[in-house]
């Protein structure tokens, strides 16, 4: 019998950490097709080999890579394959995760959850420190560059159910954070930060 997939429920607003094997397939599924999912990975045998979006679109000279196209390290070694997008393909490498700093910028009073601290909260659970924080793939999140160069936001493109396939080309430790973002619309019009679900294929699949 075939080996069940892994499937884990990233809550709103929160981060999890994911082990994927060399060869295994991660499918990031929006479920409620509103929600951004900021994600990073590290190589599990070196930490410091961590995907780069900058690196990425040189190698592949392109802001977002075409199928069979893999996101890269900072070493420009492939890490995640582009392998399947049942979305309408709007997806963002440019810009940060959102942090403290934002949500002060908007007006928050006291603490507000951010795809920064959360990205170091799921990393502090696995043991690891890191003293910066990538650039984050921001799944699903519409981003626009204008021929005069500005950047326009928008609302997810993508539908329920809509999912991502990512083949991991090296043993990870992959960090997914549901955009806690409720002040803006980039999850969406209803500004409310929602649940997505994570499958790990076995290899081979
Ligand atoms: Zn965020």
């Amino acid at each position: 019998m075939a080996e069940a997939p892994l499937s884990i429920t990233v809550p709103a607003g929160r981060a999890i950490a994911v082990a994927v094997d060399a060869g295994q397939v991660l499918q990031v599924i929006n479920t409620h097709g509103t929600q951004v999912v900021d994600s990073w990975a590290f190589g599990r045998q070196d930490p410091a080999q961590f995907m780069s979006m900058a690196h990425t679109r040189s190698v592949n000279s392109r802001l977002w890579p075409l199928p069979g196209q893999a996101f890269v390290s900072i070493g420009r070694k492939p890490m995640l394959r582009l392998v399947e997008d049942t979305s309408p393909g709007v997806h963002d490498t440019l810009l940060c995760a959102c942090n403290a700093a934002i949500y002060a910028e908007l007006g928050c009073v006291g603490y507000h959850r951010s795809c920064e601290d959360n990205l170091h909260e799921a990393l502090a659970g696995e043991g690891i420190t890191l003293g910066f924080t990538p650039a984050p793939l921001n799944l699903f999140m519409n981003v626009a560059l204008a021929t005069d160069g500005a950047v326009i936001r928008g609302s997810p493109a993508s539908r329920p159910g809509d999912l991502i396939g990512l083949r991991a080309e090296m043993d990870l430790l992959v960090v997914l954070s549901a955009c806690p973002q409720d002040i803006t619309p980039i999850n969406s019009e209803a500004r409310t930060p929602r649940d997505v679900r994570v499958q790990v294929l076995p290899a081979g699949d």
